[in-house]
């Protein structure tokens, strides 16, 4: 596995926005992965999983560390693909982290197998879903999530159960681990006959619809940028455009007027502007109503609000 120098992270997110990687490499297999950290730890590097890039903000200044690309880790074995015969048997699927989760939720509709049909159209990597514990429309990744195979910063092959993963909104242990998932077995439910399997293939192919009618890929960006505060029981959305700030702008980066908890990249952005943005929210919206935001995009390479793996010597 090659680890190349001074690498464009732009291209490998969502908002098109960053510097470079100091170093990069993309492993495909478990024990590349446990080399690249191998590789970073010799050297002190931080380093980073990245999957798809869909809920990233990368700094201007770029990264100074390794990042451990997942993207060439998308294969798909099915388990169980014949029990058609046997209804409401669970069909297991285990994929590679890399895979992404958008092209899992048709393949498994294309087979009648129900569970991951909220993930039609959603941007990412199953290794990130997992991590973060994706969710819509009323349902999330730990619903279906049986295991994964995951790479400890140490550098052990380890399994990691449901029980291990302590999901919960947005939240799983890997944020706090540091550990990276190779690859993740869902469960899935055989369709009992043709009317489920339209059923299933309608719901996912309607979710995605949902989302381009709504307009979340018509801009670059990162997806919502808040986590929502159950508790309080009003979207972060609704607040931010309660408080009338759709279509506020920092240089390219502007609140999307489609949906208030997006922040979209006009074309030059910079993750400054982003930043500045977010900040402002955050002012007004703690101003006006005395609700702290929460981030649930993960910044990269920032000195400040740090995400969780960008620290040297991890493990
Ligand atoms: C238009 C749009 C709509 C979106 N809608 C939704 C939505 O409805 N619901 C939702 O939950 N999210 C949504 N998102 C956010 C995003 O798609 C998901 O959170 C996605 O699951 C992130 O996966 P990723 O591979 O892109 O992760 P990345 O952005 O690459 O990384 C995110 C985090 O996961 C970690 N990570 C990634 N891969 C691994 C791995 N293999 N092992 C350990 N950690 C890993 C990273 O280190 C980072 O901390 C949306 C994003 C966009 C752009």
């Amino acid at each position: 596995m090659e680890i190349q120098e001074s690498v464009p992270l732009a291209p490998y997110t969502t908002f098109r926005i960053g510097g470079n990687a100091r170093w990069y490499c993309a492993p495909q297999t478990s024990h590349e992965i446990c080399a690249a950290l191998a590789w970073a730890r010799e050297r002190a590097l931080p380093w980073f999983a990245l999957g798809r890039g869909s809920n990233l903000l990368v700094a201007d200044a770029g990264y100074p560390g390794l990042i451990i690309h997942t993207l060439g880790m998308h294969s798909i074995a099915w388990e169980g693909a014949a029990c058609a015969a046997l209804p409401e048997q669970a069909c297991v699927v285990r994929c590679g982290a890399g895979c992404a989760t958008a092209v899992l939720a048709d393949e498994a509709a294309g087979r009648g197998l129900s569970g991951l049909e909220f993930a039609g159209g959603l941007p990412g990597s199953i290794g990130g879903a997992s991590c973060m514990n994706a969710r819509a429309y009323g349902s999330e990744i730990a619903d279906i999530f049986i295991e994964a195979e995951v790479v400890t910063p140490g550098g052990e092959i380890m399994r990691r159960t449901r029980a291990d993963m302590r999901y919960a909104y947005k939240h799983s242990a890997l944020m706090e681990s540091g550990e990276i998932a190779c690859s993740v077995t869902l469960a899935l439910l055989c369709a009992r006959d043709e009317a489920e399997r339209e059923m299933i293939r309608a719901r996912t192919e309607e979710n995605r619809t949902k989302r381009v009618t709504m307009g979340q890929f018509r801009r670059p960006s990162a997806g919502c940028v808040f986590k929502n505060d159950y508790a309080l029981g009003i979207p972060s959305g609704k607040l931010i455009d309660d408080a009338g700030l759709k279509g506020m702008r920092a240089g390219c980066a502007e609140v999307s007027s489609e949906h208030a908890n997006f922040i979209v990249n006009h074309g030059d952005a910079r993750a400054a502007d982003v930043r500045e943005l977010i900040a402002r929210i955050k002012d007004i919206i703690n101003e006006k109503y005395g609700v702290m935001l929460e981030e649930e995009i993960t910044y990269l390479g920032f000195d400040s609000a740090a995400p969780r793996q960008d620290a040297p010597h991890r493990g």
